[in-house]
């Protein structure tokens, strides 16, 4: 018999982490590696932000906290949804997680059954199926490719539900495409949503203020208010103020769920860290004007990244409307170092391995989001490092 779990036996290690630690190694043994893998911005956590954990520890906030977070960190959240978003909840009605991630998990531990389905439009953010499956829920991908820029269409959403159907996952902007829905797009969906009280939905907004085109956000909630009562908004300081060791998320939904949230999480973590729970306060409660040099310098990197792509032999690549992640089509690149005898097999994964092992740059294949034929690099790292790993896959692109 297996001494590990049927449900720890039915995931994977996080596969962008597994390749950063790859790449971490190569380059630990002295190999020139560029990484592009790894999902987060390279900036310094602001300076007030800092402050205020420095401020924290001082005053002595280092120990547990009410297990679904602070006051003062709560509230800010329900301001931050009433001014940024519009939207009216209640302190009982949001809950402080360890990092976007625990929020989630805690979602689908608390709302999922074994056979349950969860449907989850592809591209999508690696962890999003193999959360569903530690809850043993059956994970519904819904395949969006770029040829309708990488967003779920309305006829997909409704041939996907049946009485099964729990959860809906959205996360615009995307990662790992970038991609946007518009509020128009998003009134679609949610006029098939409506159509079925059974069905939760779940958004995930962690990139709402990575926006690349400077286009007002907009999550499903303002296109259909209607979805409240099933509907939960997930989001979290990670990436918007570039505090992803401080392990910050939060969700707002209906009190008996973020209230079920909030036991699994006093049987689990307690509470996240005092000390970044002051800090999260002080980004959302102080000045936003920080996260506008992080914008304007992805939206430099972001334009210069998908105009070279664009130029490559055999790659595709949209523009994105939010997030720090270019994500090309890759299959004739594919085809080609395949016929040209460079690469194995026509995978992705052959792709990746290629790049990594012979060129020194570390991607995310496509099939690691549930989209086979492409790859995804973060742009949130220097132009410098941009340019040299961006000449690197030019020249192992051309055959
Ligand atoms: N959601 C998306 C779409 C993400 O890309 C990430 C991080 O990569 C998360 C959630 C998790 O964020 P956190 O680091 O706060 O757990």
């Amino acid at each position: 018999a297996n001494v590990l779990s049927a449900r720890v036996l039915s995931i994977k290690e996080s596969p962008t982490l597994a390749i950063t630690a790859k790449a971490a190694r190569y380059k630990s043994e002295g190999r020139p590696i560029i990484g592009l893998a790894a999902g987060e911005p390279d900036f310094d956590t602001p300076q007030h932000i800092k402050d205020a954990a420095k401020a924290a520890i001082d005053a002595g906030y280092t120990k547990y906290t009410p297990v679904s977070g602070i006051p003062a960190l709560k509230k800010a959240i329900v301001n931050k949804f009433k001014n940024e978003n519009g939207f009216d909840y209640a302190v009982n009605e949001v809950i402080v997680g360890v990092g976007g991630k625990q929020t989630i998990f805690n979602l689908c531990l608390a709302v999922l059954n074994p056979g349950d389905e969860v449907i989850i439009p592809a591209p999508y953010w690696v962890s999003y199926a193999d959360i569903a499956m530690v809850a043993e829920a059956k994970p519904v991908i819904l395949e969006c490719g770029i040829e309708q820029g990488f967003k779920l269409l309305p006829s997909q959403l409704e041939a996907a539900i049946n009485s099964k159907t729990k959860l809906v996952m959205f996360n615009s902007p995307s990662n790992p495409t970038g991609a946007v829905y518009s509020l128009e797009e998003l009134k679609a969906l949610g006029e098939v949503l409506l159509k079925h009280p059974h069905v939760l939905i779940a958004t995930d907004d962690m990139y709402e203020h990575v926006n690349l085109t400077g286009d007002k956000f907009y999550n499903i909630l303002n296109a259909a208010p209607g979805l409240k009562e099933r509907c939960i908004v997930l989001n979290g300081v990670s990436k918007a103020y570039s505090m992803t060791g401080w392990r910050i998320g939060y969700a707002a939904g209906p009190a008996y769920i973020i209230k079920a949230m909030e036991i699994l999480q006093s049987q689990s973590t307690s509470n996240p860290t005092s000390i970044s729970q002051y800090a999260a306060e002080a980004a959302l409660s102080g000045s936003q004007d920080c996260i506008k040099p992080m914008v304007a310098a992805f939206k430099e990197r972001h334009k210069y990244v998908v105009d070279r792509f664009n130029a490559m032999p055999g790659l595709s690549c949209l523009m994105a409307g939010g997030a720090f992640y270019a994500f090309p089509d890759a299959r004739q690149a594919i085809s080609n170092l395949h016929q040209a005898g460079k690469i194995k097999e026509t995978s992705d994964m052959a792709l990746a391995e290629y790049l990594l092992e012979e060129h020194n740059v570390a991607v995310v294949p496509g099939s690691a989001f549930g989209a086979e034929g492409y790859f995804r690099i973060s742009f949130a790292t220097s132009m410098d490092n941009l340019r040299e790993a961006l000449d690197r896959i030019e020249k192992a692109l051309i055959v």
